[in-house]
């Protein structure tokens, strides 16, 4: 079958190359020109896009990608730690609170892995350029598809402004911000179901190089704190790369100053854990904001109707969360691995693609996005409290399991900690999780023992200091 893949970033990469291994010819068409640079220091340098600017914002990845990479690409994980990635076990993930550090049977499968996105997708680009069955062209936008009238109409391929590309099926991997419906509406097909929900943050975020020198932590650290009034995070990466961001509530003016690097450079020094890395880090990339982020769920069945037939999604298209889980890639590779399966499974039946599809996204990639919406609701609430002066949430009051209760017993317990890992790496199924009566019962004697604590953080006046670009008090190094 001749397929094209619209995008050639992470999702659109990783189908082809699934696709072209499952027998499939397959074109990707991607609107700007991402030729594989040098090395992976020249694709992080090179690595902005308008198109992707999430390209160049802290990124770790968690299981499911790794699980699934390992499964359907070994060749290109394998690349991916040749070319700097490093692995982590989930026991050195573990904070200082816990102290049964022991290993158990499954800590394997939620290994971390760290590397800065462009090492990745660098990785899979290489792997692409390489691939037989996988044609790439670059520089080459899709601005419309082609069809053969029905109901739904049957997709036939894709127009670009180079042309047009006959195909036998279209799969747009085209990001968050795609134009499928703007695409599907001349064909008089339906447009998706997209549920979205508020994920409230914006993200101010830089790349550094370590210098060599006593470090604060292990290179291999990701901690991401939600303070009182914004979030905070510092990622390790691939070759002694780290990655720092703020992410305030988008909606918070105050922090427009931080596009400053040394205002942002002076907030990050107000918070007691990425203090002590900032005189150990150059930075290597500037400054990057993204904001407009949300929580994004696309449905391609409408009631029980695909919209259109010959046409699949992955990636982003199908879901969005709030960056900080880090799920961005592993949706993206599950609903890959799930579109290779289904296509298999029934090349000559369209129709039973799409819901086949469909189904998948209700079953696998729907819950994560449920689960991203109620935090991300109880969380902006909690800083638009404290930064707005709106009325305080409620919290629930019955002690029921939850990630907030969950992530706070994490900080103490080991098997928290998993439990907090499995939700995160979409390991576990977030009912699955939550609804565990030992662990809800575990969980409410560890936060009886272990009251959550309050984290370390600057006082307004300290924040607002360094956000007025006044030297900012030097907090103490701890430990
Ligand atoms: C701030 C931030 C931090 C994140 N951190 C993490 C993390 O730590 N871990 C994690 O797993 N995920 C993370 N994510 C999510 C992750 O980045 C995304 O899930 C991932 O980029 C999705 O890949 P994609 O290929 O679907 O889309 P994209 O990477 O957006 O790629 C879409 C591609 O399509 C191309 N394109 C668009 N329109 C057209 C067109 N008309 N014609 C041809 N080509 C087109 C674009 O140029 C682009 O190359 C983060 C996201 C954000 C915003």
């Amino acid at each position: 079958m001749r397929v094209v893949v619209i995008g050639g970033s992470a999702a659109g990469l990783m189908c082809a190359l699934v696709l072209a291994r499952g027998g499939h010819d397959v074109v990707i068409v991607e609107r700007d020109d991402l030729a594989p640079a040098a090395d992976v220091e020249a694709a992080a340098a090179a690595a902005f896009r308008a198109a992707a600017p999430q390209v160049v914002q802290p990124h770790v990845v968690l299981a499911t990608f790794r699980e699934i990479l390992r499964e359907r690409l070994p060749d290109v994980y394998e690349g991916i730690l040749a070319a700097g990635a490093v692995e982590a076990s989930l026991v050195s993930q573990m904070p200082p609170g816990i102290t049964d550090r022991a290993p158990r049977p499954g800590d394997e499968r939620l290994t971390f892995l760290f590397s800065r996105r462009a090492t990745v997708d660098w990785v899979l680009a290489r792997a692409a350029a390489a691939e037989p069955g996988v044609e790439v062209r670059y520089g080459t936008p899709v601005t419309g598809l082609v069809a053969d009238d029905g109901r739904p109409p049957r997709v036939r391929g894709v127009q670009t402004a180079r042309g047009d590309l006959d195909a036998d099926l279209v799969v747009d991997a085209s990001g968050r911000r795609t134009a499928l419906d703007r695409w599907l509406a001349p064909l008089g097909a339906r447009r998706s179901d997209v549920t979205r929900a508020e994920c409230g943050l914006a993200y101010y975020s830089r790349q550094y190089r370590v210098r060599d020198a006593a470090l604060p932590g292990p290179l291999t650290t990701r901690t991401v704190v939600g303070l009182d009034e914004f979030v905070a995070g510092i990622w390790g990466g691939d070759n002694g790369s780290m990655q720092l961001a703020l992410a305030p509530l988008a909606s918070d003016r105050r922090f427009t100053a931080a596009r400053d690097p040394a205002v942002f450079d002076a907030v990050l020094r107000t918070v007691p854990f990425c203090a002590p890395w900032m005189d150990l880090l150059e930075p290597t990339t500037a400054l990057h904001v993204m904001g407009g982020l949300h929580n994004t769920l696309r449905r391609l069945v409408v009631d029980g109707e695909p919209v259109a037939l010959g046409v699949h999604a992955v990636g982003d298209v199908v879901c969005t969360t709030n960056p900080t889980f880090a799920r961005g890639l592993s949706l993206a590779a599950r609903t890959v691995a799930a579109l290779a399966d289904v296509v298999a499974a029934t090349p000559g039946d369209l129709r039973g693609q799409a819901l086949a599809m469909d189904r998948v996204v209700a079953r696998d990639v729907a819950p994560w996005y449920a689960d991203q919406a109620v935090n991300d609701a109880a969380a902006a609430a909690r800083l638009r409290h404290v930064v707005e002066g709106t009325p305080a949430p409620v919290e629930s009051p019955s002690g029921r399991l939850d990630f907030g209760r969950l992530r706070a017993a994490a900080q103490t317990d080991a098997t928290a900690f998993r439990a907090l890992w499995r939700v995160m790496g979409m390991v576990g199924r977030p009912e699955e999780v939550y609804e565990d009566p030992a662990l809800e019962e575990r969980v409410r004697e560890v936060l009886v023992a272990h009251p959550p604590v309050r984290p370390p953080q600057p006082t307004r006046d300290e924040l607002e200091a360094a956000l007025a670009g006044a030297p900012a008090a030097r907090v103490p190094v701890v430990g």
